[in-house]
């Protein structure tokens, strides 16, 4: 059963184990299925967030992250410093399920009820592995399951949950998608990794292993050290890769909200290049090599859908 832990602080240890959240709190949601507005709108119907907030904010993946910018989701508390765990997300889900999947296989994208967990926080955040908030929610898929579940994350401890997720996928369409934004282990400038890229390559093969359509989503696309070897690692532990870049990738049109973050000056320092558009380009024409019909660019990536 999980505690409230309370103020206390934490120390970072970069291994998706650990946080340093100040904050924990217990919260209750009258409706955990939130129909999709924006970029999301042509990837699933509704989108799902077992938290509010992200342990993994101070990371480095929280550098660049587009939500540290949502002023009404922050009220005035900084991005990684918070974490409200939705106790009641699971019956949330189940008490809303008639409702919300009438009204997307009538209005929602693609006329499914489909789902993206998460958008706006981490289903894997390391309290997940106390609270089981994540878990409940799968477990209550199984009762009632969506017609196609998109679980979005940065921790390889997304495979511990490999033996659920493929008892759901023998129920619904469910696609892992594990962002790696590179192969560097470390970026000058930047934060630690939440979670190393070699664990989180080693958990997309455990995935892909237990039968389960895993997806690498390289976003944001931060400079790679060995194009031709990570992607051909890729297509080995994935079935598929999504290159995407903050331009034309974090919400704005020009990639502005990523220009107020520590990322682009990281970025140039180590390739100034990658702050181009074209550097995408650059990084999928190397993706196609290895995954040919499998690289998918920003959004359309997102929503499975594949360059020839
Ligand atoms: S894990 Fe996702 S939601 Fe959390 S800080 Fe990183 S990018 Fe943002």
């Amino acid at each position: 059963m999980y505690v409230p832990s309370g103020r206390a602080a934490r120390s970072f240890a970069g291994d998706g184990d650990a946080s340093d959240a100040d904050v924990i709190s217990e919260t209750t949601i009258k409706n955990v299925l939130t129909r999709t507005t924006g970029f999301l709108r042509t990837v699933t119907s509704h989108s799902l967030q077992p938290y509010c907030g992200c342990t993994y904010g101070n990371s480095l993946c929280g550098a660049g992250c587009y939500v540290r910018h949502n002023g009404r989701l922050l009220k005035g508390r900084a991005w990684g410093s918070f974490l409200e765990v939705r106790t009641n997300a699971a019956q949330s889900y189940l008490d809303n399920y008639d409702a919300e999947a009438a009204w997307a296989r009538r209005a929602g994208a693609q006329g499914l009820f489909s789902i993206f967990c998460s958008s706006s926080t981490d289903p894997f955040v390391p309290q997940e592995f106390r609270s089981g908030i994540t878990r409940a929610i799968l477990a209550a898929m199984l009762e009632r399951p969506p017609d196609r579940l998109i679980l979005q994350t940065h921790s390889h401890r997304v495979a511990e949950y490999a033996a659920l997720l493929r008892d759901l996928a023998d129920r619904c369409d469910v696609r892992v998608h594990v962002s790696i934004e590179t192969d560097r282990e470390e970026i000058p400038g930047l934060p630690p990794h939440a979670s190393s890229v070699a664990k989180r390559l080693a958990a997309c093969a455990r995935l892909k292993e237990a039968g389960l359509w895993t997806v690498v989503t390289v976003s944001p696309l931060l400079p790679i050290a060995d194009p031709d070897g990570f992607f051909a690692r890729i297509a080995e532990v994935a079935d598929a890769v999504v290159v995407d870049h903050y331009i034309g990738g974090d919400g704005s049109q020009d990639g502005s909200r990523t220009l107020k973050t520590a990322l682009p000056a990281a970025m140039r320092q180590l390739d100034a290049e990658s702050t181009e558009l074209s550097y995408r380009d650059r990084m999928a024409a190397v993706a196609r090599r290895y995954l040919p019909g499998r690289v998918g660019i920003s959004i359309d990536g997102f929503a499975g859908r594949y360059l020839p």
